[in-house]
């Protein structure tokens, strides 16, 4: 992608900054942690698609991921990850 905002910002090999895609906002990182739910999409489009060869990124917050998936006619598959430790 070029111009706007870059989507994450490294020193060295930390994650200093993440924006939003969607609407932009600066997510909270603590030392290269990112500290509140992010959704990181990455998806290289293949031959079927109109997008063959390109690879796209993006991240997400919490609330326009939610925003996003209310939007779906059918609901998220939900599972517990804590059914598995
Ligand atoms: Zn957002």
């Amino acid at each position: 992608m070029k111009g706007g905002l870059p989507l994450k910002k490294y020193r060295g090999n930390e994650v200093e900054a993440v924006y939003c895609n969607s609407c932009g906002k600066e997510m909270e990182v603590e030392h290269g942690i990112i500290k509140e739910g992010v959704f990181e999409a990455d998806i290289s489009w293949g031959y079927f698609s109109e997008k063959d060869g390109e690879r796209h990124n993006f991240d997400m917050c919490e609330e326009c991921y939610n925003l996003m998936i209310e939007k779906f006619k059918i609901p998220v598959e939900r599972r517990s990850l804590k059914e598995f430790l």
